[in-house]
């Protein structure tokens, strides 16, 4: 036998395998059988060279708010302007932001809001983000809030302490009926999805959700959508790689071989630059002062001191601002200066001193 027919037939054997979804018996059989019923995937897995692809985009940070807290945050009945349609139907992003806190005391500012209003508000964050609050959310499809982590939303009228609805959106893909048909893919099914490139991976663990108003996009966040390289618009192929490998937890190793880091995570570690920190919003970056302990806060629904009954912080709106027209603002660990109160400051000539 010669040695091209010898790869050919090995191929050959390898893609019958996959395209029957059979796990080599070294690895967990956990998922043998699901492998092997699941239809969506059989057929995923002979379409793995098919050239119809789905568009992936990028879910930068945001928030969806419910009218009770859009009330707190920018008034009673405030409605929220359309700024611009989103590639999903029915589906916007305001013009309005808000500014979120998070327990390290760091903010991140001009956080889009985005429509339509929702029964229960929910903020989308990416791990860089999470590092950068010192917020340990979960990742979560969309809607399923139970338990999530808690942050401040700061809008120009108000605050409001959100003690559950922060998650880390899971991947997942919006699939119009006419391609769930062509895949074999049903709603809630997961899937596998590659994309190409130099920095080219397969993300594991992609939700479908099949509607009838939805157009094919995949959704991502920052953080998985820079690994990749990906940009709005990027192309990505369904695959079914979980039949090669079915995915399991993460596990960590042992500690003798946990490779060593230096204490402020500036050479490894979860935080990438420590200067970003140093770098957010002015605001001082103080640990110890617990949100998710503060679940009693005094905050929700109006002004005042933010945070727990231990740490008091004055938050300046642009509402405060006359009481500073003579003595200018004094910026230090225990102010939180609204980003709308700074503009109007300036704009007024009230000094801002830090
Ligand atoms: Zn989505």
């Amino acid at each position: 036998m010669d040695t091209e027919k010898l790869i050919q037939d090995v191929v050959k054997n390898v893609m019958q395998k996959l395209s029957v979804g059979i796990i080599p018996s070294s690895q967990t059989p956990d998922n043998t059988s699901e492998s092997i019923e699941n239809n969506g995937k059989l057929k995923m897995a002979q379409n793995v060279a098919s050239d119809r692809k789905i568009v992936c985009s990028i879910s930068v940070k945001h928030v969806h708010l419910c009218r009770e807290h859009l009330d707190v945050l920018y008034g009673k009945d405030y409605e929220p302007t359309i700024f611009k349609e989103l590639y999903q139907p029915n589906n916007y992003a305001y013009k309005e932001t808000v500014t979120i806190v998070g327990p390290k005391l760091n903010a991140i500012q001009n956080v889009r809001i985005l429509g339509p209003l929702r029964n229960k508000s929910q903020v989308e964050l990416a791990k860089t983000d999470c590092i950068i609050l010192g917020i340990d959310a979960p990742v979560k499809p969309s809607g399923k809030l139970e338990g999530t982590s808690s942050c401040v939303l700061i809008g120009p009228k108000g605050a409001v302490y959100l003690k559950e609805g922060v998650i880390r959106a899971n991947r997942h893909i919006h699939l119009s009926e006419e391609d769930a048909d062509y895949f074999g893919i049903k709603d809630n099914d997961e899937v596998d999805v590659r994309v190409s490139g130099p920095k080219g991976l397969t993300f594991n663990n992609v939700q479908v959700r099949v509607g009838k108003d939805f157009v094919s996009e995949m959704h991502i966040d920052t953080d998985d959508g820079n690994a990749a390289d990906v940009v709005n618009g990027t192309l990505v192929e369904i695959v079914n790689a979980s039949c090669i490998a079915p995915i399991g937890p993460s596990t960590i190793a042992d500690l003798s071989k946990i490779p060593p880091g230096i204490p402020d995570n500036s050479i490894s570690g979860e935080i990438t630059d420590p200067n970003i920190l140093k770098n957010i919003n002015n605001i001082t970056s103080q640990s110890d002062v617990g949100l998710a302990s503060s679940a009693s806060s005094n905050i929700t629904g109006s002004y005042g001191n933010i945070g727990s009954a231990k740490t008091l912080k004055t938050v300046i709106t642009v509402a405060d601002l006359d009481n500073y027209k003579a003595s200018g603002i004094r910026l230090s660990d225990d102010v939180i200066l609204s980003p709308l109160a700074k503009d109007e400051a300036l704009a007024r000539g009230i000094k801002i001193l830090s």
